[in-house]
């Protein structure tokens, strides 16, 4: 027995290590962006949702490219079973039967599938891939092609009326409205925050069948909206397998702020990973946006603590204090504990300590210590306040971590 033991502990170690290997190597899931035609500029989006795949720490990603439009669509045959999921980037020629045929039995066999903004309007024709999506517009989507749904209120609306399906006004912020925290693609996100400058796509029409919508946004008349709260995140099943439907995400040159939204980024990074294996385990960013303001990352990458530390160690205070803010938030965040706290205190002493930062990032990081940090702080504050240029500002801070002493 006890030998028995053993093997299932070494085992089990192994296992750990290898899932440990495959997270670094970023290839515990595989993602698939099919592209190439679209009447949006994919040249732009792919290789960003690409990024954005990758920044999780979860996939490895290819991209399938289509011939062009009106080009020979029978060579066009990824195979989709060899990924987790298949990312729908892709608004054009109708793909080849056989093509068509290896979707849906990807699909129907447990395959994940994100529709990212365009991804509803393409083939109105295919029904099953109308079913995959929920709802969709254009492309003469109208009442034959299933109800509109929207929320009134808490409600939501079947409504089976005439009329051509797809729709949006001018582009513009907008406050997300979450419908269903308990949904792991949206649990722990605020209930209502705002997203970055996009398209509001409304009147989108289709089978809805099998579907939950995760969130919307309310399509406000004055922007050349429907004055309904229409559905922006979906989530539908299809034989075994997962969609997720963002409508979100009309990319401009280099990106804009539609895709840098960090709302954008992170329902599809956490959409991707459901649609891949039914669960999320990626933590909610520090920098989500709330409902007072959207968050975007220009250049879609998330800045650590470090990063800040070794900007601000460098800082010239007259320049932007951007890093700065952005330290703080990350403190405000993800610290729970104690120990959380004195794990940032820790990092931040090194600076204070460090010969080469600056008096100018001292002295902010002085003041960040004054309230999250502890006696930990106190020697090298009582060593920093020798300076003059930092006197005033170490003893302020030695005052507030030492009220009584
Ligand atoms: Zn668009």
């Amino acid at each position: 027995m006890k030998k028995q033991y053993l093997i299932v502990l070494v085992f089990a170690g192994l296992l750990t290590v290898f899932n440990a290997c495959q997270k670094q190597n970023g290839a515990a899931y595989k993602a698939l962006i099919v592209t190439g035609q679209n009447n949006h500029n994919w040249k732009t989006s792919s290789p960003i949702l690409k990024q954005l795949l990758e920044q999780t720490g979860l996939f490895s990603v290819e991209i399938a490219q289509s011939p062009e439009k009106g080009g020979d669509m029978s060579t066009f045959n990824p195979n989709f079973s060899k990924f987790n999921v298949v990312v729908i980037d892709y608004n054009g020629d109708s793909w080849s039967e056989k093509t068509k045929t290896a979707f849906v039995d990807y699909v129907n066999n447990g395959g994940g599938v994100v529709s990212y903004h365009a991804g509803d309007n393409t083939f109105p024709e295919w029904k099953e891939y109308n079913l995959m999506t929920g709802l969709g517009g254009w492309g003469d989507r109208t009442e034959k092609d299933g109800p509109y749904m929207y929320y009134r209120h808490d409600s939501l609306i079947v409504d089976s009326s005439i009329g051509r399906g797809g729709a949006h006004g001018k582009r513009h912020e907008y406050e997300m409205n979450a419908r269903n925290s308990e949904h792991p693609i949206i649990k722990g996100l605020p209930k209502r925050w705002i997203h970055g400058a996009d398209e509001l796509y409304a009147q989108l029409r289709g089978p809805g069948k099998n579907m939950e919508i995760l969130a919307t946004a309310y399509s406000d008349t004055a922007k050349g909206g429907t004055g309904r709260d229409e559905p922006l995140l979906m989530t539908i099943t299809y034989g075994k397998g997962r969609i997720f439907h963002t409508a979100l995400g009309h990319a401009d040159e280099g990106g804009g702020p539609a895709l840098q939204c960090v709302g954008f980024i992170t329902t599809f990074q956490r959409g991707a990973e459901w649609a891949a294996t039914g669960n999320v385990t990626q933590k909610v960013p520090y920098d989500f946006p709330t409902q007072t303001g959207s968050s975007l990352r220009p250049d879609f990458k998330v800045l650590t603590f470090e990063d800040d530390l070794t900007k601000i160690a460098q800082y010239d205070i007259s320049k932007s204090t951007k890093y700065y803010s952005d330290l703080q938030s990350h403190i405000r965040y993800e610290a729970k504990t104690p120990a959380d706290y004195q794990a940032f205190e820790k990092q931040i002493i090194k600076v204070l300590e460090s010969t080469e930062a600056t008096d100018d990032g001292k002295k902010l990081l002085l003041r960040e210590i004054s309230w999250m940090g502890s006696d930990l702080s106190v020697p090298v504050i009582k060593e920093l306040a020798k300076n003059d240029k930092l006197k005033d500002v170490a003893e302020y801070a030695l005052a507030r971590l030492q009220p009584l002493k």
